[in-house]
């Protein structure tokens, strides 16, 4: 999942991205309203964490923008300790969830699983798709008929997020690539080909089939 982390507090903001990273998500940081509004419309994230104190434009002013243009990305906004008129201006704003400062990197990461679920059957527990279980706390999957379980790499993990997240859609490598990676990552799809091989080999040749010319479908087969 490809997350923009706007943030101007140097400090606050790498400590997050790597407790985000950790958790496979492919970050992005704008420390600024100008470069996050420019972000937030021209690359394909899937979630934003969004600072309402920054310079340049305010971190509401950057949420209306996006509305306006219809943008529906989900939006988690930072907002201070007890100013609860922040988070009625934010909801106003378009937001879609709300935490204040200080807060606990678990917290935000259980609330951005959450929201990136919505539309998804199960909003809670292990996200259960076409017959697997995957596990965003210990990064492994399962196999439901077979009660087997597997470790996945980082890159494995976050490229099965996106397909189970997606299911019955056929996704391009292009469109994989942008939201498992960010954006100083080179994105090279012969790579990501064996990263699906290795899906592939561990949970089943049929769970994801190859559409030639247009990509993958996750989950046809598997029901
Ligand atoms: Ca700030």
């Amino acid at each position: 999942m490809r997350l923009l982390l706007v943030e101007d507090d140097a400090t606050l903001s790498s400590r997050l991205r790597a407790d985000l990273e950790q958790t496979g998500f492919a970050v992005d940081v704008a420390n600024n309203g100008i470069d996050a509004t420019f972000m937030g419309e021209s690359e394909p994230y899937d979630i934003a964490v969004l600072d309402l104190g920054l310079p340049g434009r305010p971190g509401l002013e950057v949420l209306r923008h996006w509305r306006e243009s219809g943008n529906p990305l989900p939006v988690l906004i930072l907002t201070a300790r007890d100013a609860w008129h922040e988070k009625v201006d934010g909801f106003k704003a378009g937001a879609d969830d709300y935490l204040g400062k200080p807060f606990h990197s678990p917290e935000l990461i259980a609330r951005l699983q959450a929201l990136l679920r919505r539309g998804v059957a199960r909003p809670h527990g292990p996200l259960r798709v076409a017959g697997l279980a995957l596990d965003e706390d210990t990064q492994t999957v399962g196999i439901l008929a077979t009660d087997e379980t597997f470790d996945l790499t980082g890159t494995e993990f976050r490229l099965l997020r996106y397909f189970m997240l997606h299911p019955g859609q056929v996704l391009s490598k292009s469109r994989l690539a942008e939201h498992i990676y960010d954006f100083d990552t080179e994105r090279d799809s012969n790579v990501l080909e064996v990263y699906i091989n290795r899906l592939r080999r561990k949970l089943g040749r049929d769970l994801i089939a190859t559409r030639r010319g247009q990509g993958y479908v996750f989950g046809l087969d598997a029901g």
